[in-house]
Order: C-alpha cells, then structure tokens, then sequence
C-alpha cells in the first residue's frame, strides 16, 4: 500500500516505500511525537487514569490553523517506530493503566498500525483501541480498521467546501467525512459504556467550533443529527485556540460565549447526545509538548 500510496482522498500515488513522499510528509517508517496518559479527552474517554495516547507525525489534512501543527506538518520530525516497538509502547500504556488506546492521526501508517495493534492483541492487549482523525478519510481505508478498532473519533469539521478549501485544501471534505463515519458507525453500533462510565465500543464526532463560523456549525450539527442521531455521541469543542493566523485574521480569536452557547442552544434543540466544553476552555495547556516522551 506504501509503493503507489492511495491511503486517504488526496491519493498521491506515490512510492513511499521508496523515498517519495505525497502530501502528508510521512515515509513508510512510523514517526511518533509522543505516547503518554492524556487527561484532556471527553469524560468517557480519558475517565480518571487518563487515555493512553499516542500521537503521530505529518497529517493528510494540513490545516492552517492546526493546533498540533509542530508534530502534523509536512517537514515535522519525530521518533521512528517499527511495528513490534509500536505495539510494545501500547503494552506499556495498557500497563500504566490507560483506559484505552488512542491513535491521534494515525491513517497515513494504516497498514504499519494495524499490523502493530494484531501483534499487541497477541501479546495481551485487551483495553479498547481508539482511532482518533480527522474525518478526511477513504471508507476503503476506514474498512482495514475492522474488528481492530473499538471506538472512532472523528473530527466533522466543515459543512461548506468554502471553508474546507480555504482552510483545509479538502473542498470534497463533507462528502468524504460523511460516507467515513457512515462506516465507522457500521462498525461500532451505538455506544457502548462499562460499569464506571468509560467508552468501549461506539463513534464520538467531533467539532471544533471556528471563529466567524456559527453558521457552517449548525449546519454541521444538523447533518450529525440527520444521518447518525442517538448512534453517535457529539463532542462541541471550544478549545480552538489561534497561532500565527496573520494570513487568516478572521481566525485570529478564540470562539466568544456568544457563537458557544448558541451552538450549544443548537446542539440540544436538534436532541443530540454527548460533550460540551463548560467555561474558558481555549488555553494551551490542551496542547502537549511533542517531545518524545513515552517511546524511547
Ligand atoms: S497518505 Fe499521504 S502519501 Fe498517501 S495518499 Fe494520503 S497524503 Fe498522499
């Protein structure tokens, strides 16, 4: 899959296995930021122990205001992993007591990551695995991820292709996304909760509300509600927090009470279940520091 690459929609056909490198930035070898006990997920997810996280290098959406932006980009660098190390560091988390396994835009190594989560089950990994993306992924890829993956956890970012050209170069993004989680939901069903409330099995959507966007919101909000109602649980995210945004002013802001709370009023008119962010959320310390921690 690595020698003419068509692993998500931009399908660059390029050789990764060789030393090309498409869109994404990423080679054939695994480059991992940081793997550590993340307590900054939905309740369900990250519970009291926290969510045992792993965070990969470059990206497949490339947005401009990405919060991750030091590991995602295209020119990142990070620590390279082989299969059999990469299903030895979710032993570890699995032992530090993480609640799962999070895989934070991890598509780009698909076949590297499935083949590393079937050796950590062999070697006893038992807590659920998550897969954490950005929404902008081929349903054929999505389906590699059956039976491997207990809970996704998409981003449903844009609702125009405006902004999902202006923002992401993703002008298809609403008509990927939405045929991506279909199958995600065809996969896991309705959530499924244990005794102590955390997540086992199910499809949480989230969105990160955008300045100046309440609009495109509600639109958002609406086609969750329309295509996957009580199936899914929804996640309004407030944290957005903007760097660097000179070329995108209009970006250049956290999101007001005002546009929140309206999209909140929205979010329960239309009976949706799931997460909202309750005061000041929007502060870096959401943002990890991508330093290597947990892989060496
Ligand atoms: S995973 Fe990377 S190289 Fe492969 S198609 Fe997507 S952007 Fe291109």
């Amino acid at each position: 899959m690595y020698s003419k690459c068509m692993l998500c929609p931009r399908e660059c056909k390029v050789n990764r296995a060789n030393g090309e490198i498409g869109f994404c930035g990423a080679s054939d070898k695994m480059e991992i930021g940081r793997a550590s006990l993340h307590h900054w997920e939905e309740p369900s997810i990250s519970g009291t122990n926290g969510s045992g996280t792993v965070f990969f290098a470059h990206c497949t959406l490339g947005c401009v205001y990405c919060q991750n932006r030091s590991i995602s980009c295209r020119h990142s660098k990070s620590v390279f992993v082989d299969e059999n190390k990469l299903s030895e560091i979710f032993l570890d988390l699995q032992q530090k007591n993480a609640h799962n396994i999070n895989l934070v835009t991890a598509v780009h190594y698909t076949p590297s990551v499935c083949k590393a989560i079937d050796l950590a089950k062999q070697k006893g990994l038992y807590i659920p695995v998550l897969l954490n993306c950005g929404g902008y992924e081929k349903t054929e890829t999505i389906k590699l991820f059956d039976k491997k993956i207990d809970i996704y956890l998409p981003d449903f970012k844009y609702y125009s292709g405006y902004y999902a050209e202006k923002y992401s170069n993703a002008v298809d993004y609403l008509e990927v996304c939405e045929k991506a989680i279909d199958e995600m939901v065809k996969q896991t069903g309705k959530p499924i909760f244990n005794k102590d409330g955390i997540l086992q099995k199910g499809t949480v959507i989230r969105h990160l509300m955008l300045p100046n966007m309440l609009s495109d919101t509600k639109q958002v909000l609406r086609r969750i509600a329309e295509n996957w109602g009580d199936n899914v649980l929804v996640s309004l995210m407030r944290q957005y927090t903007p760097f660097d945004m000179q070329n995108f002013p209009e970006l250049n802001r956290k999101i007001t009470d005002y546009e929140y709370n309206e999209g909140v009023e929205y979010f329960e008119m239309l009976g949706l279940s799931g997460y909202r962010q309750e005061g000041e959320a929007a502060t870096e310390s959401f943002i990890p520091e991508f330093n290597g921690e947990g892989i060496k």
